[in-house]
């Protein structure tokens, strides 16, 4: 643990960081190693150097290493759940529904490698044949939020070595435990496959010291990045000024519309689930719920009562809905919103209480759930993306003002209604300004074969996930031969 995985070698860390878990701040997971610049230059030269041979390697090699790693890390789901569980602090089916993802991803890759495409064009001119094939990008350095610790890495990781590409991976500090235990798999992985050192590259450290050797380094090609607007545009502005290849996913303020016509109890099951669950930590949670006059009261009545029921406890303890939050500074940002929406004059209906030890007495960062109604569009709860367990309903007169109220934010990951009219379902997913719509589910949870990604301030660049991944992962060759 205390090593990161650079040139084909477990390297030690300059520093050491003790990784806590948050269901139990006594609990400590372990000590991982923190990498200095110097060491992330390292890795960058490793990737650099490997780059030739593995742009050159067959797709039944690809294949076969991430058809390894994809199996390995679905045969020990329950395992690495577990460990993700204690260092996040999502609940431990989630958590296992996570590494299950993650590991369906890299299958899903293992396939697209075998899958390189292309097509045979005529030409316009007479005798000449023209071929457009995809060649990988070249160093690609991906970083990644705390926040799906394992399945975000593998859908960076995955397309990138399917498609050729040599990686330099730098995770978020606080779960490092995930990004070592991914790193040890594909390392076994990667030696299998007689993979030339350097072709994927750990380095756990800091975004300012680690991250930014891959923002600044001539020798990165391309930079996926996911985590909050502020470090995405700084991202993006150091990429675009050197000419690199640049991919951003960031915050959301996702809304979920519920319709007078809306079935209730799927309604809430919906938004109480992509509200609350994960502890509201997902890029895709509903924050908002524009809820339109004719269902509000009882809409509003029914979530109060379903959270009533909501345990917040120990994420690794059967029966636990809700975890706690995954650190100490963002709960801090979560207390402080909850604040300015009461300073705002909404009302606080439920939760929002910090409780500082679980029913067994263990100390931890747990925050009971919190909704606030009489909300107006203009608030900052309403505006700013908090990324914790607190939601907001907004009422609206109609469909009209409620699908304006939907795309009334600076966001567009996803937006969500509940209707049962196929005229409002079919307009809303037509006109909600989101990359990803869903009717009648929960705004978070999504599938691992097709793109994922938003618009406006959410996302730029091209889409992750699926076969789109290739258009960041790939780049475009055209050419003209004369027979
Ligand atoms: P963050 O922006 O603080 O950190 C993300 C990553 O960037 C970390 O690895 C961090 O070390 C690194 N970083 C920080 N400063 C850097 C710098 N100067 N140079 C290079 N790298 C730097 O985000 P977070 O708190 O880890 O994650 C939460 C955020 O992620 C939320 O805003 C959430 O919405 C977003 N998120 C978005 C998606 C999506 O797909 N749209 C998915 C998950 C999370």
């Amino acid at each position: 643990m205390n090593a990161n995985y650079i040139a084909g070698a477990w390297t030690e860390g300059v520093r050491a960081y003790r990784n806590i878990n948050p269901s139990d701040t006594r609990d400590v997971i372990g000590e991982y190693a923190v990498a200095d610049r110097a060491q992330a230059l390292q890795a960058v030269a490793a990737a650099r150097a490997a780059a030739p041979a593995w742009g050159l390697s067959t797709p039944q090699q690809r294949f076969d290493l991430l058809d390894t790693v994809g199996s390995e890390i679905l045969a020990r789901k329950a395992e690495l759940g577990d460990l993700l569980a204690r260092e996040e602090g999502k609940t431990l089916p989630e958590a296992i529904g996570e590494v299950a993802r993650a590991g369906s991803i890299f299958k899903f890759f293992a396939g697209e490698a075998l899958r390189p495409g292309g097509e045979a064009v005529a030409s316009v001119r007479p005798g000449v044949g023209v071929e457009v094939t995809r060649e990988p990008v070249g160093v690609v350095g991906l970083i990644t939020p705390w926040n799906f610790p394992i399945a975000i890495p593998a859908w960076k990781i995955a397309p990138a070595l399917a498609w050729g590409n040599c990686v330099v991976f730098k995770p978020a500090e606080v779960v490092p435990g995930c990004a070592w235990a991914l790193a040890e798999i594909l390392s076994r992985a990667l030696a299998q496959a007689g993979a030339p050192a350097g072709v994927f590259n750990l380095v756990m450290g800091r975004g300012s010291e680690v991250g930014a050797v891959l923002l600044e380094d001539g020798r990165v090609d391309a930079v996926s990045f996911t985590g909050s607007v502020a470090t995405g545009q700084r991202v993006a502005q150091a990429c675009v000024s050197r000419g690199a290849k640049v991919q951003l996913e960031m915050g959301g303020k996702n809304p979920f519309v519920v319709l007078d016509d809306a079935d209730l109890g799927v309604a809430v099951a919906a938004a109480v689930n992509s509200g609350f669950f994960s502890t509201g930590q997902r890029c895709t949670a509903s924050s908002r719920l524009i809820v339109t006059d004719g269902i509000h009261d009882r809409f509003v009545q029914a979530v109060a009562e379903r959270m009533k029921t909501l345990r917040v406890d120990d994420a690794r303890k059967p029966g636990t809905d809700i975890g706690p939050v995954v650190d100490e500074h963002q709960l801090a940002q979560d207390v402080k919103y909850i604040g300015i929406g009461r300073d705002e004059g909404a009302r606080l209906l439920a939760g929002g209480e910090v409780i500082e030890r679980n029913p067994d007495g263990a100390p931890g960062f747990y925050l009971r759930p919190a909704l606030f109604t009489d909300t107006t569009a203009a608030m900052r709860i309403n505006r700013e993306e908090i990324f914790g367990p607190v939601v907001s309903v907004l009422r609206a007169k109609d469909y009209d003002e409620a699908l304006a109220l939907a795309n009334d934010t600076p966001f567009g990951l996803a937006s969500g209604i509940a209707t049962t009219s196929l005229k409002h379902a079919t307009h809303f997913k037509r006109h909600a300004q989101a990359g990803m719509v869903m009717v009648n589910l929960p705004t978070a949870g999504v599938d691992y074969h097709v793109p994922f990604g938003g618009r406006k301030g959410s996302s730029y660049g091209p889409r992750e996930q699926g076969r789109h991944a290739a258009e960041f992962y790939t780049t475009v060759k055209t050419a003209y031969t004369q027979a």
